[in-house]
């Protein structure tokens, strides 16, 4: 089959010659009424005068990459444009430039139902890397105009994170409403991270680390320092003296007197640095309370949301390249997403035999040293296909991932969990006994409270905390049958 190029033509200086071409069109709707069929797409004609341009460009690129029937194909600009480069495939003007990689995606295009496959976002950016091959990953650009740093440019077409972006670019201070902003306002990083922790996409090399606000997770912050009494910004480093005879340490400009040191206390002259009066460190006093202090205090001080947190509380996101797994090629393959998610990250989660050895050693380590105390909290969810249905897919995940992080941040003292079923999941608490483990189970289950819709579809969660009774120790392992009874305990009681 003839992989056919079109050139979108913007009215600038054209680049590629006619006969390269299969056609040519003037806007990306003509040609999106005339394609029927996997294309390669040259977008030529670039101008690059002002910003007006720059923006022409970048929104048929995201028209295309929106489209239901073009999001996967090849679209190259026929000369580099930058930082927009990193939006297309790639920059070339003649087939030799274009078809080798182009016509790989291409054909992999025609092995699959490019259109079937459009109806959810997830299995359109999933599709788009299937078609760019084994090698292919996501890769973050540092992108200042997004609110959370990195952003990764196939996902922020793809996921029309673009509009929330450009949105945000426009407001100014604290969000009146924040739960709002945090269930609409996703990019495509957390995204990636999501579907990532369904299994469909796999880190692929750790790129950077930042660090986010931990109020409205976005990352532009300013680092500032600050008194740490009355945390004033309005103070100065001090020249600081210490007098030997009485001891008093303070500012230098209290010791001046004309052109000598006089010692406010004592009323000592001193005249010889090193036998009446030496300067200790450097300090700093605050013009606000008159502190004074060696070391200021730094806060991070978010400006969306003018928050400000302690460096300590700044929640780190690691930020990695992103390439397909086995299961992830199976979904855009079969057009089909499999209803499941995690609620764990994938490098904690572990299969429930390794679970089951662990919590069976536990049991013995707990016999032996009587103060190795440990519970099991079993977390179901019910009630998440019906708010499918109800809200919508993308209503749906931003409530999903708001419920998983609600979760991760209870039970983070952990680090072994594993998923035994549908929507049901084991979480292992050392050091933990069962009354810790009863308040803790008590917490998860109130979550189900932030995610009731206005509709009165409801999510309920059921979880209950499990200690193993000692006699079970001399009996070998148990953990598995134990756990499997502990399960069905949970689904009768409801
Ligand atoms: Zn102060
Ligand atoms: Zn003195
Ligand atoms: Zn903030």
């Amino acid at each position: 089959m003839k992989n056919k190029i079109y050139r979108l033509d913007l009215g600038g200086e054209l680049i590629a010659l006619p006969d390269e071409l299969d056609g040519s069109y003037n806007s990306a709707d003509a040609m999106m009424e005339d394609v029927k069929e996997p294309s390669i797409f040259l977008i030529d004609g670039l101008k690059t005068e002002d910003d007006n341009s720059l923006k022409e460009i970048f929104d048929v690129v995201y028209q295309l990459r929106r489209s239901a029937i073009f999001y996967a194909s090849p679209i190259y600009f026929a000369k580099s444009m930058g930082n927009l480069n990193s939006f297309v495939d790639g920059v070339g003007s003649t087939k030799v430039d274009i078809l080798p990689y182009a016509s790989e995606i291409l054909a992999r295009m025609r092995n699959i139902s490019i259109e079937a496959n459009a109806t959810n976002d997830d299995l359109r950016l999933l599709t788009f890397m299937f078609c760019r091959g084994d090698a292919y990953s996501l890769s973050p650009i540092a992108f200042v105009a997004s609110p959370w740093i990195y952003e990764y440019p196939a996902a922020f077409l793809i996921g029309a994170f673009a509009d929330t972006t450009i949105q945000s670019a426009y407001r100014f201070g604290p969000f009146a409403d924040k739960k709002s902003f945090k269930l609409t306002m996703r990019n495509s990083t957390e995204w990636l991270v999501s579907l990532c922790n369904q299994g469909f996409l796999a880190t692929m090399g750790l790129v950077d680390r930042i660090r986010h606000c931990p109020h409205c997770h976005t990352g532009n912050l300013n680092y500032i320092d600050s008194c740490p009494v009355c945390g004033s910004i309005d103070f100065l480093k001090k020249k600081m003296i210490h007098c030997f005879t009485c001891g008093h340490v303070a500012p230098e400009e209290t010791f001046k007197n004309g052109m000598l040191f006089i010692c406010p206390r004592c009323n000592t002259t001193l005249r010889h640095i090193g036998s009446d009066y030496d300067r200790p460190v450097e300090s700093y006093g605050c013009n606000s309370c008159t502190e004074r202090f060696i070391e200021p205090e730094v806060k991070a001080d978010c400006l969306n949301c003018r928050q400000k947190s302690a460096t300590e509380d700044l929640e780190v996101r690691q930020i990695y390249n992103y390439g397909m797994t086995a299961k992830g090629k199976r979904a855009a393959q079969f057009g089909v997403i499999d209803f499941e998610f995690s609620l764990f990250d994938n490098n904690r989660n572990v299969v429930p035999q390794y679970f089951y050895q662990v919590t069976d050693w536990l049991l013995q380590m707990k016999m032996r040293y009587s103060d190795e105390d440990f519970s099991l909290l079993c977390i179901k969810i019910v009630g998440l296909e019906s708010i499918e249905s109800t809200a919508g897919m993308s209503q749906f995940k931003n409530i999903i991932d708001e419920l998983a992080t609600r979760i991760r941040e209870l039970v983070r003292l952990t680090d072994i969990t594993t998923s035994t079923g549908a929507n049901t999941f084991w979480v292992l608490l050392p050091r933990t006994n069962l009354k810790g483990g009863e308040i803790l189970a008590s917490r998860v289950e109130k979550l189900s409270d932030i995610v009731s819709l206005e509709n009165g579809a409801q999510i309920n969660i059921h979880a209950k905390c499990f200690s193993i009774p000692d006699e079970y120790a001399k009996r070998g392992p148990v953990a598995e049958m134990l756990l499997r009874e502990f399960e069905a305990i949970l689904s009768e009681v409801r």
